[in-house]
């Protein structure tokens, strides 16, 4: 039943939902919006989690996603520390933790996804821990510092940040890698090997090609991290970065469909008409790459927020964007853009030993796929709008520093 006013449900105020709510209002939703949170905090970026927050150098208001006042301002109604239990579509009604019931006329789904755990003997002792929210960064910065032992399982972005973060705290740190490179799956070969050589550099120990065994440890708390090959790394804390799990489960019990998320279209539309569902609990079209997946970014939570307020809205969808991507570790700032499908070429453009390079990924027939960038902001710039344009441009022109690469268009 359509309810008076007309209400938008957003089942979780992470940075999608959040971002949600202010589109609906920058949109003209007269209506009213109701924001259902599991966590306590209003909507926050999680990024400086890993980063400035957990080296004790950005403050809770720099963390927020938008002054506190805003959704009183704009009228958007909170009920944090609740979570959407479960979905009746025919009734277009929700059902939450505490008990209440709330009709919809449009729900969201804005679910995020969580730390996949490690199916390994150990994984419970105290001391091992994962990264998502605000309370897992304060607990990891807590065990943190000048002569505590680091140990992270998993060489992602996340891994790789936490431990720089390690390093600046003082604390001693080693990355496990099942790959035989760092950032396997989501980083070209060069990249890899750029950031190996400036984790040792700056303290980082580096194993990759591991596979880990087992947590051992005494009294309940972890002290080391042992490897198939029979090695130890001790540690006083682990942590587990291997990668994140959409919380699709609300989604599945409603019937909607879910593949490697809940599957949605470019105007962030589910199986349900009513229904949308955003950020990194989807899997999305990519229409540049003809074919659809998972996106964990910032950007990617902002485009399709901006996708389910227009279409809710009813204004014209966005264009679709270059999904990109960011991380800070010690003072490297890397910038990645596109996707690194089928590519035939990797173009290195300056000394990839040293900050202040990019790497371009071309097809066989020379279109810009993908680029990453290190400490190298304006040739990714111009590199994102290659991206986007699918120009075709010869490797020579990309290698040389000395080509300029703004104004380039597609041959
Ligand atoms: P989330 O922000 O996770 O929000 C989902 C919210 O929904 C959560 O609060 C969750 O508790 C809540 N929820 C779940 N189930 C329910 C329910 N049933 N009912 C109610 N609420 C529910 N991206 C970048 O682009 N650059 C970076 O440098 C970067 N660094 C990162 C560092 C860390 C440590 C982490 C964890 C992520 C990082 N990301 C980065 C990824 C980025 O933060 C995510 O892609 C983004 O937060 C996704 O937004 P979301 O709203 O989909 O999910």
């Amino acid at each position: 039943m359509s309810q008076d006013p007309p209400r938008i449900v957003i089942a979780g105020a992470g940075h999608a939902g959040g971002s949600a709510a202010a589109f609906l209002r920058q949109y003209g939703w007269k209506g009213s919006i109701v924001l259902v949170g599991e966590e306590p905090d209003a909507p926050y970026q999680r990024p400086p989690l890993s980063k400035a927050w957990l080296k004790g150098e950005a403050t809770a208001e720099s963390l927020a996603l938008r002054p506190a006042r805003f959704y009183a301002q704009q009228a958007i109604e909170m009920r944090l520390g609740t979570r959407v239990a479960a979905v009746d579509r025919a009734a277009r009604q929700v059902t939450l933790s505490d008990g209440a019931v709330l009709g919809y006329d449009r729900l969201i789904l804005a679910l995020g996804a969580r730390p996949r755990s490690l199916p390994l003997p150990g994984a419970r002792l105290a001391g091992v821990m994962a990264l998502r929210g605000a309370a897992d960064a304060d607990a990891l910065q807590a065990a943190l510092g000048p002569g505590k032992r680091l140990a992270v399982i998993g060489g992602g972005y996340i891994g790789l940040e936490v431990a720089a973060s390690a390093r600046a705290l003082g604390a001693e740190a080693v990355v496990i890698e099942r790959e035989t490179r760092v950032l396997a799956r989501v980083a070209g070969h060069a990249l890899s090997a750029f950031l190996e050589a400036q984790h040792r550099i700056r303290g980082v120990g580096i194993l990759t090609g591991v596979e880990v065994a087992a947590i051992e440890g005494d009294a309940g708390a972890a002290q080391s991290v042992r490897l198939a090959d029979g090695r130890q790394v001790p540690c006083d804390t682990v942590l587990v970065g291997i990668g994140a799990v959409p919380n699709t489960e609300v989604a599945q019990d409603a019937g909607l469909d879910c593949a490697a998320g809940i599957v949605v279209d470019l105007a962030a539309r589910s199986s349900d008409p009513a229904i949308y569902a955003i950020g990194d609990c989807t899997q999305r079209p990519l229409p540049l790459y003809g074919r659809s997946g998972r996106l964990e970014s910032v950007p990617n939570a902002i485009e399709q927020a901006k996708q389910a307020a227009a279409d809710i809205c009813g204004r014209a969808p966005p264009p679709p964007e270059v999904p990109w991507f960011w991380s800070d570790q010690f003072d490297l700032r890397l910038q990645m853009a596109g996707l690194a499908f089928d590519v035939h070429e990797a173009v290195m453009r300056g000394d990839g030993s040293e900050p202040g390079f990019t790497v371009f990924h071309l097809d066989a027939a020379h279109r810009v796929l993908a680029v990453e960038a290190v400490n190298a902001p304006a040739d990714f710039m111009a590199g994102r709008l290659l991206v986007a344009k699918q120009a075709r441009v010869a490797p020579e022109i990309l290698r040389d520093p000395a080509q300029p690469l703004r104004g380039l268009t597609a041959s």
